[in-house]
């Protein structure tokens, strides 16, 4: 049988481009999860995704009643999961004050995180049921979460902090809408996400790896300058950006690659290792990256599971 994806924001960018290279190969039914359908449903033939390869199903991440609903939904179809891909965010570079979701979560972290968290939690039971040779879970990682890089120490730096804010519930009422506790930053804020999603990949490998024989695993596709991910950005930055990444840093690959890129730790059968971060170098071959001391901090990542746990109502 065809494997079965669920890829999370698969309406533009890098879910999009991973749908498609999936989709090509005839091995791959992907179901993609999306706040929009109806531009889920136009991206998905504009990229030529032929009809009997993918569904739409609504997924606002936003919103944990939904992500409960997705699940839900999910069920109805009767289709084994052999591999989810937490694949969308949001980036809010210049906003000037937070948004919320639903339970009023400040936004990046509500989404990229929580939204996520919940969802692979609420799935897992699915995929240890699934008889698939092999199972992934994929949460998209990024470089800017990591200190240990140029690109990671481009001020305002990730840091998560003694977790004061997170605990607090990020709402900005009673505390701040800040993991670390501090003033609103939506670069930092989207940063902070990152690290949040490599850490949980790496909490999910120690706690489900060996009994599940699930691989988790995060990546870094390179920087796909050309997405919908810096549409809040200002024009000059969205205009300078691409060329910057393509001939300064020469960290810029198209969104065709990057789908190729993820598409590989999605199904190729040399990247079954659990608990890893993968990168690619120039001449794309995937490599097993180094995280940042914050981003592979154990103890870091068991506390974000518990507070996390706690505010999408599982503990
Ligand atoms: P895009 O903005 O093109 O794609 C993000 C997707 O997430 C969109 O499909 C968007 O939906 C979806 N999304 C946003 N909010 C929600 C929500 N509440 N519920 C459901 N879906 C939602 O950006 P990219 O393709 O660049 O980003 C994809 C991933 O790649 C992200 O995890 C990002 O952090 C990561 N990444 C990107 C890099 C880059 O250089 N671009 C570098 C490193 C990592 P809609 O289409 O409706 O807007």
């Amino acid at each position: 049988r065809k494997g079965n994806v669920i890829i999370t924001g698969a309406s533009s960018g890098l879910g999009l481009a991973t749908a498609r290279a999936l989709a090509e190969t005839g091995k791959w039914h992907i179901i993609m999860a999306c706040r929009n359908f109806l531009k889920a449903e136009r991206a998905a033939k504009a990229a030529g995704i032929a009809k009997e390869n993918y569904t739409v199903m609504h997924l606002d991440l936003a919103s944990l009643d939904s992500v409960r609903q997705f699940v839900e939904n999910f069920h109805r179809l009767g289709k084994p999961l052999d591999v989810l891909v937490c694949n969308a965010a949001v980036y809010l570079p210049t906003a000037k004050e937070p948004s919320f979701t639903a339970e009023g979560f400040e936004l990046s972290v509500g989404t990229n995180h929580l939204g996520h968290f919940l969802l692979t939690r609420l799935l897992l039971d699915d995929m240890k049921q699934s008889d698939f040779t092999s199972k992934r879970v994929i949460i998209v990682g990024s470089i800017t979460g990591n200190t240990n890089t140029l690109a990671g120490n481009v001020p305002p730096k990730a840091n998560l902090g003694d977790l004061r804010g997170l605990s607090g519930g990020l709402n900005g009422l009673n505390g701040s809408p800040m993991i670390d506790g501090g003033d609103f930053d939506g670069a930092k804020a989207y940063k902070d996400s990152k690290v949040c999603n490599m850490l949980t990949m790496q909490e999910f490998h120690r706690r489900y790896h060996e009994e599940t024989g699930i691989t988790f695993a995060s990546l870094y596709p390179g920087c796909i300058a050309t997405t919908g991910l810096f549409r809040e950005h200002i024009p000059l930055f969205r205009l300078l950006f691409p060329p910057f990444q393509k001939y300064i840093t020469k960290g810029y690959v198209s969104e065709e690659e990057a789908g190729k890129r993820l598409a590989q730790v999605v199904s190729d059968p040399s990247l079954t290792k659990s608990g890893v971060y993968w990168s690619w170098n120039k001449n794309s071959a995937s490599f097993e990256n180094q995280l940042s001391k914050e981003a592979s901090d154990a103890e870091k990542a068991r506390k974000v599971w518990e507070i996390s746990e706690k505010l999408v109502g599982l503990a």
